[in-house]
């Protein structure tokens, strides 16, 4: 490609919105472009990236077994209502109609399409099948931000995997997190799985997230040194067992009673009880022991989507399964208020003493506001629960100190079980003839957020630098001087024989002085720069290693055998 008209216009200044490396290093280089909040146009150079990147997914879910297809963006809000996430899925969902007034959302995700898709599968013996696609994806992100780290339409590679049993999800999700070790290794990240939480997501089984790991990542894990342990805060929160005693919960002055019937989304929620988004409580259900717990923690000061998440979760879960439906029954009914600590329940005696009659939140349809803890609760006994924290103990081996690490979430794998399978009819006939629902995973990536992960670990404030299987192009030729005839001449026949070599070559062959073509070469971060400059006329040209920022001087030749 010929630099003089590759469309990618470097920036001097990232715009003042542009808050992180990644974002202002994206916009500057010229490989993205904001075209409204959270929604992008990839330049060239940010698509060359991108297919890089699919290329790498591509292979490994290939080789995992999984089968690519593509599902539509549109699909019928009908099928949400069957799922029952039509409303639970609250404002990211993003709806519109055609010109029948049907209705339509904007896919956030494709559980409800591919399992819809599977009802035409009936025996059995067509298990295991695990399908994945590339795609665009729409989430009316509550805070779009960080470029593409948080994209209102975004690219996912999601996959789905149908069992019979749960042993054979057990083998399929342990394929898929060993494939998306193999991905972000490719990619050249620092990252790390960890513990997690189903979220919105729902689902009856273990789930992981991938980590980038990044001082700008949203998400806070908790990481043992002498165990593997590694579990998102969320998660690290509910690991402990121990008992916490609901007292009391009731009508203090200052605490207000709220009656907010039926299961509800946090936005519907935050409108009622007038709650400010920066109050915006937690609810996690925790299943461990043979007991459930619901536990409910005040989110940070800033909105956080996990937590919001969590709380739609919980009234998911409420709809799938009789066992936690009393746990999200108390869940609907727990406390809402302005406090910094984290309230902690154990449901079995939260349940009970909703039904012996208690008043305040632990009355059903009830939501209690600026609810005080120590005073409307026991304090004593939420301490098990609580926050892990930096410097404690590993709750796993006993021995390890945990330290916390910011972390990109890049990827998560869930066991969803038959969450989805039932409601939309994904089931098969066994060996016995008897109808079995299909037991479900899911598996995603996302895309255009994993290009700005590893812009944001790669790179070194002057510029972007790309591992080799990411680069937009392998090898950058400066031309120094188009006025100079010799070096023109010596840049063109490289160029040219590098191409035919194969090569991903960028020819910087722009009217520009040699300034300004170090500092774009720079910004842009391919990984090797080869100016051809004076000393062409001696057959020898500079050869630069972006990431070591060595310099050579070398015959041509030589500088062709280096880089293939
Ligand atoms: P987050 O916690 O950051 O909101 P999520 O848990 O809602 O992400 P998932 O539903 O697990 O996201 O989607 C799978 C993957 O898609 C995520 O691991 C993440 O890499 C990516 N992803 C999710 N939301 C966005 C977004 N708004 N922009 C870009 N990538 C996203
Ligand atoms: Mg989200
Ligand atoms: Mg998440
Ligand atoms: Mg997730």
């Amino acid at each position: 490609m010929r630099q003089s008209h590759l469309l990618a216009t470097t920036l001097r200044e990232a715009p003042a919105e542009a808050e992180t490396v990644n974002h202002q290093l994206l916009l500057r280089a010229g490989y993205i472009r904001q075209l409204a909040a959270g929604i992008y146009t990839y330049l060239p150079l940010g698509r060359r990236v991108l297919r890089k990147i699919e290329a790498i997914v591509r292979e490994e879910m290939d080789a995992a077994g999984a089968q690519e297809l593509l599902m539509p963006s549109m699909q019928p809000a009908e099928l949400w209502k069957e799922s029952e996430r039509y409303e639970v899925y609250g404002k990211e969902l993003m709806k519109l109609s055609d010109r029948h007034d049907r209705e339509f959302v904007l896919g956030p995700t494709h559980e409800e399409v591919i399992t819809s898709l599977m009802g035409e599968v009936s025996s059995y013996r067509k298990l295991p099948i695990t399908v994945y696609q590339i795609g665009t994806k729409f989430r009316d992100e509550r805070r779009p931000r960080s470029g593409l780290m948080r994209g209102r339409e975004f690219l996912m590679k999601d996959a789905y995997s149908f069992d019979t049993g749960w042993e054979g999800l057990d083998d399929t999700y342990s394929r898929m997190y060993k494939a998306y070790q193999r991905i972000f290794e490719r990619c050249g990240l620092v990252y790390r799985a960890v513990h997690a939480d189903a979220g919105a997501i729902g689902g009856q089984g273990e789930t992981h997230e991938f980590m980038a790991i990044s001082g700008i990542g949203e998400d806070t894990i908790a990481v043992c040194p002498a165990c593997d342990y590694a579990a998102n805060l969320e998660q690290a929160e509910v690991h402990t067992e121990a008992e916490a005693v609901q007292r009391n919960v009731s009508n203090q002055p200052g605490a207000e009673k709220f009656h907010t019937p039926g299961l509800r989304t946090i936005d519907q929620l935050e409108q009622e009880l007038q709650i400010a988004p920066d109050q915006v409580m937690k609810t996690l259900i925790y299943q461990g022991g043979g007991k459930t717990f619901a536990v409910l923690v005040r989110g940070d000061h800033e909105v956080n989507e996990v937590k919001v998440r969590n709380y739609i979760g919980a009234s998911e879960i409420a709809l799938a399964d009789s066992e936690t439906v009393q746990a999200a029954a108390f869940v609907e009914s727990g406390y809402v208020g302005p406090v910094g600590l984290p309230v902690t329940l154990l449901v079995d005696r939260a349940v009970a003493a909703m039904t012996s009659g208690i008043t305040g939140a632990g009355e059903r349809d009830f939501h209690l506001r600026d609810v005080v803890p120590g005073r409307d609760f026991a304090l004593e006994h939420v301490a098990d629960f609580r926050t892990a924290e930096e410097g404690e103990t590993c709750p796993v081996c006993g021995k390890g100190v945990l330290h916390f690490q910011q972390g990109i979430e890049i990827g998560h794998i869930f066991k969803l079980g038959t969450k989805y399978s039932e409601k939309l009819g994904a089931s098969v006939l066994d060996a016995n003839g008897r109808s079995k629902p299909m037991i479900m995973g899911c598996y995603g990536i996302g895309i255009s957020r994993l290009l700005a992960a590893v812009a944001e670990q790669n790179n070194d404030g002057q510029g972007l630098i790309w591992p080799a299987a990411l680069a937009p192009y392998r090898v950058h030729i400066l031309l120094m001087s188009v006025q100079d005839e010799v070096q023109t001449a010596a840049a063109e026949a490289l160029y040219e024989q590098l191409a035919q070599l194969g090569i991903e070559v960028l020819l910087d062959d722009r009217d520009e002085r040699a300034g300004v073509k170090f500092k774009d070469s720079i910004l842009m971060g391919i990984p090797v720069t080869i100016v051809v400059g004076k000393a062409a006329a001696e057959g020898k040209v500079e050869f630069m290693d972006r990431r070591s920022n060595s310099k050579e001087v070398i015959d041509i030749a030589e500088a062709v055998s280096r880089v293939t």
